[in-house]
């Protein structure tokens, strides 16, 4: 445009934006501002699934108790085990699993023993089924030369030994940890309450699921993406519906989340539109932290607090409602509720796809992470990628991350790729 003066204000079609601040600027200011909360509860380890855990847990027992074959076959002394050729053993007796043989065994005995069964004193080793000759009597075994000495024997506390911390405090609970749990005879533990989060939507043209639609309006859709994703965060969820782009409608509702939740997030109405009110009313009720990071999408984001209320003003766009909530939301309440890993993974993965992009903001493009015929993991990405095209999102598996100085992305290029789902 020749004429620049009418490009007076950085809009959303700018790359660069001096106001704007990193997204590792931006999780610095938010992590500061986060004190993780110190209010535990007790519960049943069945409902701890995704809690965080409030105390280390140490063990006051070895897993397992006892030495115990890892195999069914014959548990023999290793002595016995021939130089060459073959070695003949009586069977003295049988040990399954919680029915152990109660007798010790001696030179030249064995004992027939079960998965799971508990060593006899005199044994050390176990010799598979497959591996041995059973005499028509059943009361003799030859076994051969090849067997190795203390095979198949699981050690007492080779899981796990007594007085080890098997479980860190902040450790987000998986399955496996409460089997980990079960196996140490722990029924109950100590984890850090639910989060109470709040959100919102704001604007005009929003409507309920079960309405329908006039000239101009559309359905709310973040409201929805919002409550699936806290509630993989295990928090309990405050839903307060649509608020209208209306000054006294934003400031009652503000009151109503203001301290009286750990955190409240609205979408919508932080732009520079006419009718975005959030950063002006956060800002007479509560605090601004920041409200513009150079990110892609997602900049005009709004962080601060409203007493005791942790704030995040979300942008309107549902695909930009996912990436703020992912990248910033998701660590915060991490952090917040003392969870110890709260930044995603992200790996170097090559692209195989061109990937437009212009310097001056990191970009979240959203792509597909899978093998290709030669059994390489590659990346691609979904089709178009613009901040309201919730299919983009919906079709992918993973984010590719776009270093804010980068260019674009030639196919064979590595890039970083956040996954969506781990398998646990
Ligand atoms: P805003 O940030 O309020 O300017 O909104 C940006 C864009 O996101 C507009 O096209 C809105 O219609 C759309 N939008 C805002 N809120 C929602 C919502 N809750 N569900 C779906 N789309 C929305
Ligand atoms: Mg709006």
């Amino acid at each position: 445009m020749s004429n620049n003066k009418i490009n007076k204000e950085t809009s959303c079609m700018d790359d660069y934006d001096q106001n704007s601040i990193t997204t590792d600027q931006a999780l610095e200011k938010i992590f500061d501002a986060i004190n993780p909360i110190n209010e535990n509860e007790v519960i049943p380890i069945r409902e701890s699934l995704s809690r965080i855990l409030a105390e280390n847990i140490k063990a006051n027992i070895n897993v397992p108790s006892g030495r115990n074959s890892a195999m069914d076959g014959y548990a023999i002394n290793k002595k016995d085990i021939p130089l060459k050729q073959t070695n003949q053993l009586k069977v003295v007796g049988k040990s399954l699993a919680g029915n152990p043989f109660s007798n010790s065994i001696k030179q030249g005995e064995c004992v027939r023993i079960m998965t799971g069964a508990i060593m006899p004193i005199g044994s050390d080793t176990v010799i598979i089924q497959e591996h041995v000759l059973l005499s028509k009597s059943e009361t003799e075994i030859t076994i051969g030369h090849d067997t190795k000495p203390n095979a198949n024997v699981r050690q007492a506390g080779e899981d796990i030994s007594k007085g080890d911390v098997v479980l860190t405090k902040g450790k987000n609970l998986t399955p496996a940890d409460i089997g980990l749990l079960a196996s140490l005879g722990l029924s109950k533990i100590s984890v850090v309450r639910k989060l109470k989060v709040a959100f919102f939507s704001t604007g005009d043209e929003l409507r309920g699921v079960d309405e329908n639609l006039n000239d101009g309006e559309i359905y709310d859709s973040n409201r929805y993406t919002l409550h699936a994703m806290l509630s993989r965060l295990n928090t309990d969820i405050v839903d307060m519906g649509v608020v209208k782009d209306d000054k006294n409608l934003l400031a009652k509702a503000f009151g109503k989340a203001n301290s009286k939740v750990d955190v409240l997030i609205t979408t919508g109405g932080v732009s520079v539109g006419e009718a975005d009110y959030i950063k002006d009313i956060l800002q007479e009720h509560g605090n601004v932290n920041f409200w513009k990071v150079a990110i892609k999408p997602g900049r005009p984001l709004t962080f601060g607090n409203l007493g005791k209320t942790l704030f995040f003003g979300l942008p309107g766009n549902p695909v930009s409602v996912m990436v703020t909530f992912y990248q910033f939301v998701q660590p915060a309440l991490k952090k917040l509720s003392g969870d110890n890993a709260n930044l995603p993974l992200m790996i170097k993965v090559p692209c195989i796809s061109t990937l437009k992009k212009k310097p001056g903001r990191i970009e979240f493009q959203r792509g597909i992470i899978e093998k290709d015929n030669n059994n390489n993991i590659i990346v691609k990405k979904t089709g178009a990628q613009g901040s309201g095209i919730l299919r983009s999102m919906s079709d992918a598996n993973c984010f590719i991350v776009l270093p804010l100085d980068s260019n674009d992305i030639k196919p064979g290029d590595l890039v970083d790729v956040q996954i969506f789902d781990g398998i646990i």
